[in-house]
């Protein structure tokens, strides 16, 4: 069986560091807002190239949160990528804004920039930009858009830790960024576990304390604040993982150069790449029209594929006021959408077993492909 993704395997990689981690913890009695949080923030905003990040309980509280801490007025309105993870979304219309969700571009799966000024009013704030799968935004013209209209830009930089987009990491191209470390993301610790970088020095001080009950000094409480910490056994964990997320990441670039060489089948359309060296393949995401043929094809050859994501968000139950609106590419995107296997340690054997399986779906009878597994 070709695993989608090997948690195991992957974390196995830094079995002796994250054991002496957990051990180190344990022994000093020590398990939240300590020295690893403070080490884990500063290596992680060094690495994304800003001055502060603040540790945070998930990537849900790490986007809420910085919301909440520009106190915009109920109804101010943030843009949004109407194909993104729902948490996106969620953190937007938690904080009383009105999310205001515009299409994607079909090739590369995130934000079009080119439709968005088109949705900027008067009640506008922020643009999120959402590095959906791992690519990062083109953000030249969101950063023009931000400018003429006085917008913050905000990153959900979920999938794409160590992505890059003119040199410059996500994390840096924005006002602030969130991040979520549940165990599938790139950089994924051992539960869950967020954190939010910036470079403006007032907006960190707040989201500290905001993180902390409103609180920078115990017992006193200046915001209406959460608890949203991360804990001091993961950020040690994320510290270890840290220095292996560049060769992590990289890995995942050889596998998906790969696929998108190996790869020829005229029901297929593979995702398109718009700076190789930038792309951190959260998801190696193909389209095609026969999703449910695929799928079943890939499973009797023994290989794990999901769909990311099955329905858009304003087809859930959770924004009912939204089922009727139409959003056709977001529509296209979500019913053709499948994720093939990609992980830093995936064997060559098994990429190859991969595209060679891709390769061999028709729509007529399924042969078998090569050896049984
Ligand atoms: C995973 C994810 C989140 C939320 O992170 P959690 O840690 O699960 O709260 C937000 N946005 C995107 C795009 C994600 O993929």
């Amino acid at each position: 069986m070709i695993k989608f993704l090997d948690l195991q395997a992957i974390n196995e990689q830094y079995r002796a560091g994250i054991d002496q981690s957990i051990r180190r913890v344990l022994d000093s009695g020590w398990y939240i807002l300590g020295q690893e949080n403070e080490a884990f923030c500063q290596h992680f905003a060094e690495y994304c190239g800003v001055p502060y990040a603040v540790g945070v309980a998930n990537g849900l509280d790490a986007l809420r949160l910085i919301i909440q801490a520009y106190e915009w007025d109920a109804g101010d309105e943030i843009i949004v990528p109407a194909n993104t993870y729902i948490a996106s979304i969620l953190a937007i219309s938690q904080n009383g804004c009105t999310p205001v969700l515009v299409e994607p571009d079909i090739q590369t799966y995130t934000l079009d920039p080119h439709k968005v000024e088109a949705h900027i009013t008067s009640r506008t704030k922020a643009i999120m930009v959402v590095h959906l799968y791992g690519q990062v935004v083109d953000m030249e013209p969101i950063w023009a858009l931000a400018e003429k209209y006085d917008l913050k830009i905000i990153e959900d930089g979920a999938q794409a830790h160590g992505a890059f987009y003119q040199g410059r990491r996500v994390g840096n191209l924005g006002d602030a960024a969130g991040f979520s470390f549940y165990p599938g993301k790139n950089l994924g610790c051992l539960g869950d576990g967020g954190a939010i970088t910036t470079g403006d020095g007032a907006l960190y001080q707040k989201l500290k304390a905001l993180a902390n009950y409103g609180s920078h000094k115990k017992y006193e409480n200046i915001f209406k604040g959460h608890n949203s910490r991360l804990d001091e056994i993961q950020a040690a964990i994320l510290d270890v993982k840290l220095k292996g997320l560049d060769a992590d990441n990289q890995r995942r670039r050889e596998i998906a150069a790969y696929y998108l060489t190996a790869i020829d089948n005229p029901h297929i359309t593979l995702p398109t790449v718009r700076d190789e060296h930038g792309h951190v393949w959260h998801v190696f995401v193909i389209r095609t029209d026969h999703r449910d043929a695929l799928m079943d094809h890939m499973n009797r050859h023994n290989i794990q594929t999901l769909i990311h994501y099955p329905i858009p968000p304003h087809k859930q139950g959770a924004y009912q006021e939204w089922n009727h609106l139409s959003f056709p590419i977001t529509e296209d995107i979500h019913h053709t959408v499948l994720s093939l296997p990609i992980s830093p340690v995936m064997r060559q054997a098994d990429v190859v077993r991969v595209a060679d399986v891709v390769n061999h779906f028709s729509l007529q009878k399924s042969v078998a492909v090569g050896m049984a597994m």
